[in-house]
């Protein structure tokens, strides 16, 4: 998406671990008519896929997975990071996030993900998959099908992108880093 890697290459910075950092238009302060553009961009890759739902993980996922919802007037959940006291009748899985290094308790009721759904799984970045894979194993265990995951930017040298579509998932992201070594944003 181009619109999406001009903005990379304008306002992304790098850090030093592999970490590229966005938060001037994507995971802190947010554009939200560059989010909609990814909306819709997802949309079009998707285009092929049957789905009633959109899946999302806080806090991240949540703007491009809302603005696709939107788009199509389909229902988005997102799994959270911290069990509600008045959730019962859960689904729950450990997820370690790259950025943090730490583990978190995944859930998601059960009311929002059922063996009816198919759902497309959205997030902002592709890393090493930890996320992905936390989704598919609540996937499982809800009975739900994924029909396909979208991230916003999937950083192709951290192998995630690889597990993902060997698993036969499909996997589109709208951006691909192919290395930030020396702190340089080398995009695809
Ligand atoms: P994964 O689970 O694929 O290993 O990592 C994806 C998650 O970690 C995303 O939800 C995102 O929040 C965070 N993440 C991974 N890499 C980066 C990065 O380079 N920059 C930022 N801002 N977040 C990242």
């Amino acid at each position: 998406m181009e619109l999406l890697k001009q903005r990379i290459r304008q306002d992304g910075r790098c850090f030093p671990g592999g970490i590229l950092k966005v938060d001037s238009f994507i995971n802190h302060q947010m554009d939200p008519m560059l989010m909609y553009k990814i909306g819709e961009e997802f949309i079009r890759r998707f285009k092929g896929e049957d789905f009633n739902k959109i899946v999302t993980i806080e806090a991240s996922g949540i703007a491009p997975a809302i603005m696709v919802g939107y788009i199509l007037q389909l229902p988005v959940v997102f799994v959270k990071k911290k069990k509600p006291k008045t959730m019962e009748n859960m689904l729950s899985t450990v997820v370690h996030s790259f950025t943090k290094d730490r583990d978190y308790n995944v859930c998601i009721s059960r009311n929002f993900l059922t063996p009816d759904d198919r759902f497309i799984f959205i997030d902002d970045f592709l890393a090493y998959g930890n996320a992905a894979l936390g989704i598919i194993e609540l996937a499982k265990q809800a009975g739900a099908h994924i029909a396909g995951m979208g991230f916003i930017i999937e950083k192709a040298f951290q192998d995630g992108g690889k597990l993902l579509r060997e698993q036969g998932i499909h996997v589109e992201s709208l951006a691909v880093i192919d290395s930030l070594d020396d702190c340089q944003i080398h995009m695809r």
